[in-house]
């Protein structure tokens, strides 16, 4: 009979409208991704014409060695775009980051943490350029330094009050995000842009996943995150736990 629905069309339009989930996700943060792109460049253009000075440029690689998190969509876009070497240093650099926040309960402790025992982030390659650039996140893009990129990677618990004082003094207070030396509007709109994204997620699955880049994307790569989250918040919560991966500073479910 025409029309009638069987057991092999209903898991047909099942699927189909998982994978619809999963694309306006993508879709979404494709589309957020290129209008912050616009934004920065016209951002840093009128900087720059107003005497303004923004020291990002190839080779510079020093923010990438600070932990990078991002919305739930963001991570899955990355993890579908990595070979299988990447993939492989994803899962290793998860795991060490899984072993080395366990215990640890402060964000201050967890950054400084990453910062002094994770390295750069495993999707940096050997030419020190970014592995994923055209998918890279919300997160990365919107870190736009308006100080040498040497500060960027800066431990400043090391370094000496007088120069410490010194850049701070040096910092364009009209537009960073003080006392770093990033661009505040550009990382409160890369802010509002995941939490758009957060709120896709939510209104599609009920809920929303949000951490750290390499986590994320090695439990879509290895543990079928993706086909979770579309079971559900309890069965996306249950193989996060399963993978050892439970820890709030590494993942938040909302
Ligand atoms: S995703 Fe790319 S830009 Fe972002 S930290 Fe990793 S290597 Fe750097």
């Amino acid at each position: 009979m025409i029309g009638e629905m069987t057991p092999e069309t209903a898991t047909k339009d099942a699927m189909t409208a998982n994978d619809d989930c999963l694309r306006q996700l993508i879709d979404q943060a494709k589309q957020q991704q290129m209008f912050l792109e616009m934004f920065v460049r016209s951002w840093v253009d009128d900087y720059r014409c107003g005497g303004g000075t923004v020291h990002c440029g190839k080779g510079c690689r020093n923010c990438c060695s600070l932990a990078v998190h991002t919305g739930f969509a963001e991570a899955l876009a990355v993890a579908r775009q990595l070979s299988v070497e990447q993939g492989m240093k994803v899962a290793d650099y998860a795991v060490k980051l899984r072993d080395l926040a366990r215990g640890v309960s402060e964000l201050p402790h967890y950054l400084r943490l990453h910062r002094d025992e994770m390295g750069f982030c495993p999707l940096l390659n050997e030419e020190g350029a970014c592995g994923v650039y055209p998918v890279r996140p919300l997160t990365c893009r919107s870190l736009i330094s308006t100080r040498e990129s040497v500060w960027c990677g800066a431990d400043f618990t090391k370094v000496a009050a007088a120069e410490r004082d010194a850049f701070l003094a040096a910092l364009d207070r009209k537009v960073v995000s003080f006392p770093s030396h990033y661009v505040a509007v550009l990382q409160e709109s890369g802010k509002e842009l995941e939490e758009a994204g957060a709120q896709l997620m939510r209104s599609l699955l009920g809920f929303a996943l949000y951490g750290n880049l390499g986590v994320l994307a090695h439990l879509c790569l290895h543990h079928d995150l993706a086909g979770a989250a579309l079971e559900g918040r309890d069965r996306a919560v249950s193989v996060i736990a399963q993978a050892g991966f439970d820890h709030p500073l590494l993942l938040t479910v909302s």
